[in-house]
Formats: C-alpha cells, sequence, structure tokens
C-alpha cells in the first residue's frame, strides 16, 4: 500500500521531523520506507516509524495527531 501524498512524485524530501515525537527522519531518504504521511487540514503531517505503530489505531480512525 502507498502512503498518500500530497506531493508530486518529482519532489524529493531527504529529512523530515516526526508532528508526534519531534525526530528527526534519516538524511537518506528511508524515512519514505518506514514513516507515515498523511494530509490533516491542508497540512501534510509525518510520523515517524515508531510514533506510527504507537498511534497505528488513532491514524487509521483519521484522528488528528492533537487527540494523540
Ligand atoms: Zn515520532
Amino acid at each position: 500500500m502507498k502512503a498518500r501524498t500530497s506531493e508530486p512524485a518529482a519532489t524529493v524530501i531527504d529529512a523530515v521531523t516526526c508532528s508526534a515525537c519531534g525526530a528527526t527522519s534519516p538524511k537518506d531518504g528511508t524515512w519514505r520506507l518506514t514513516w507515515t504521511s498523511s494530509v490533516e487540514r491542508g497540512r501534510t503531517v509525518r510520523v515517524c516509524d515508531r510514533c506510527s505503530r504507537d498511534n497505528l489505531r488513532s491514524i487509521e480512525a483519521k484522528l488528528d495527531s492533537a487527540w494523540w
């Protein structure tokens, strides 16, 4: 399953910050394989692999991260 993203396919983002815990992704781009991207109120939100697991139910319920 591909994660939905609002960015064009050509966009390359090397590193991102987790919106839940503030962790910074590796700069090699591997975060794209494990991190979760979602759009909340028109804003792209990225969550690291650990927070994705911890908050999987909330993410699937489409709750804003403010509710986690
Ligand atoms: Zn995190």
